[in-house]
């Protein structure tokens, strides 16, 4: 088989797990199959290097902080090719250019635009072990990055470009659970999840994969498992929708912090302003998530949406520019807030899921002050300091009280 193995922060966040690492990687291709290796910087050295940043320039330029953050893989894989080495294994360390992976020409964010797979190939060819550098690419010449959590996409983006048989994300829980076990001690973990699924409770802040990892492999139909390098447990596995045999009508939990809302209060209804307000956002690079609009009476309406907290003060600055053209009342604030998710493909054949979840959180005092749905999930935004307890009446509710079922099929 051919494997690719992506080791996170944590799994090698000090020399001793670096020769743990090490010793796994040995032990897969004494096993006898090929292995690439991807891997994150050591435990919290991107936020450091965030920090550095920020202690020398309130807003550092793009490109120099792709530069910075880039070099914080470049670490740890030296230390896991060198370390591979001298058990005997031949192994080179590669940065994101060396192993030839393009993405667009964007920095912070950008998105793996296509791997030449030549060097990899040749170096597997040669029995070496390619160690890649996670998060990163190039791009024109530029380094770029993938956006924090991006390593994950870059052992899957690997894995589809190679034809990989496998793709593990190792990390320092045992796989993809109910919820984050950090918040729910009573969490539990999946054997399978689908992609579906997965891809949601990503996108609704679940940190356990990077949403593109996620979109690509059930893109390139990826085999995807999510398992420990601590313990040698099956971890879960991401598949596709028809493998799932049993569930809950919820699978998970997730949720978001650093939520911050904005309603533009009094607009008058003639205006359409909806298509102003949320062009000019995105032409200054907003990311609004939950959008509300709700009439007042006939002559006005209230528009309401949520941006990261970090983008509050950009958000009024750009909506308060249009007060002229649109003539609208006020602007109000409201942060810190979060939001909590439910995510289940068992919602499509369920009514009342909602409403179920309305109840949970009224019961255990938590007011919810926006909800959006899509078919397989419910989000509410809520106030932040009750995030904590709105996850554990969730799970509460939607886990430990409901019994798994058979798969009926809903499509
Ligand atoms: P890595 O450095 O290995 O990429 P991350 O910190 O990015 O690890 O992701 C793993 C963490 O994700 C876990 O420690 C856990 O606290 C968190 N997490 C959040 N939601 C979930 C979930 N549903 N299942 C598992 N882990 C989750
Ligand atoms: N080191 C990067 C981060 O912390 C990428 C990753 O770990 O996936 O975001
Ligand atoms: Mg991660």
């Amino acid at each position: 088989m051919l494997v690719v193995q992506k080791y996170g922060g944590t799994s090698v966040g000090s020399t001793e797990r670096i020769r743990a690492v090490a010793d796994r990687i040995a032990r897969t291709r004494a096993e006898g199959h090929d292995v690439v290796v991807v891997v994150s910087a050591m435990g919290h050295t991107t936020d450091e290097l965030v920090d550095l940043a920020g202690a020398i320039v309130d807003r550092p330029e793009p490109r120099e902080m792709d530069q910075l953050l880039a070099t914080g893989e470049q670490v740890s894989a030296a230390l896991v090719a060198m370390r591979l080495i001298s058990l005997g294994v031949p192994a080179k360390s590669l940065t994101g250019w060396q192993a030839r992976i393009a993405t667009e020409p964007v920095h912070g964010n950008a998105r793996v635009a296509s791997i030449d797979t030549s060097v990899l190939s040749s170096l597997l060819e040669q029995g070496v072990v390619p160690v890649v550098t996670g998060f990163q690419g190039v791009a024109d010449g530029e380094v770029t990055t993938l956006g924090r959590g991006g390593s994950d996409t870059s052992a899957v983006a690997i894995a589809a470009a190679l034809g990989a048989d496998l793709c593990e994300i190792y990390t320092d829980v045992e796989g993809v659970y109910t919820t984050d076990p950090r918040v729910v001690k009573a969490a539990q973990k999946l054997d399978v999840i689908s992609y579906d699924e997965m891809l949601e409770l990503a996108n609704l802040g679940a940190q356990v994969l990077h949403p593109r990892a996620v979109e690509n492999a059930k893109h390139f139909g990826v085999k995807l498992v999510v398992r420990s390098s601590f313990t040698e447990g099956e971890g879960t596995e991401v598949v596709a929708e028809q493998q799932m045999e049993g569930r809950r009508v919820v699978t998970g939990i997730a949720f978001e912090r650093q939520v911050a809302r904005v309603a533009v209060v009094g607009v008058p209804v003639e205006e359409h302003a909806l298509a102003s307000i949320f062009s000019a956002l995105a032409d200054r690079g907003v990311n609004v998530d939950v959008i509300v609009q709700s009439v007042v009476d006939d002559q006005a309406v209230d528009v309401s949406f949520t941006v990261h907290e970090n983008d509050l003060d950009k958000a009024e600055e750009v909506v308060a520019e249009l007060q002229p053209k649109i003539g609208f009342k006020r602007i109000e604030k409201e942060s810190p807030l979060a939001k909590v998710s439910i995510v289940g493909a068992g919602m499509i054949s369920n009514p009342g899921v909602a409403a179920q979840m309305f109840v949970a959180l009224r019961d255990a005092k938590v007011p919810i002050h926006m909800v959006t749905t899509s078919e397989i999930k419910v989000s509410c935004v809520i106030p932040a300091d009750l995030v904590e307890e709105a996850v554990q009446a969730l799970h509460r509710a939607f886990i430990e009280a409901a019994a798994v079922t058979p798969l009926t099929h809903a499509r």
